[in-house]
């Protein structure tokens, strides 16, 4: 794993966020693909929670553990049963620095 890599992707996270509530898909700074999606799980009362980003061209992503959730409709909350957060959050391989 490179850090370059890793930072890409911190890049490409915030770049995601900001563009919200827009959540179409941008281009992964791995393979290239427009392919990069993302998902919060967090509580909707103190809106913290974590986010993944993944792209769903090579299963490459990062996890970012205790985020501020914005106030948006892209939320799972920890009651999301297990069964819906894997069929939306495919199986990447986290980068990490
Ligand atoms: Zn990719």
């Amino acid at each position: 794993m490179s850090k370059k890599l890793f930072n890409a992707w911190l890049k490409i996270s915030i770049i995601m966020t900001d563009k919200l509530p827009d959540t179409s898909p941008v281009d992964c700074p791995r393979c290239g693909k427009n392919s990069v999606d993302m998902q919060y799980v967090g509580d909707p009362d103190t809106r913290v929670g974590y986010l993944d980003v993944w792209c769903s061209s090579c299963l490459h992503g990062i996890h970012i553990s205790r985020v501020k959730v914005p106030l948006n409709d892209n939320l799972f909350t920890f009651e999301t049963s297990n069964e819906q957060i894997t069929k939306r959050i495919l199986n990447f391989k986290q980068e990490t620095p």
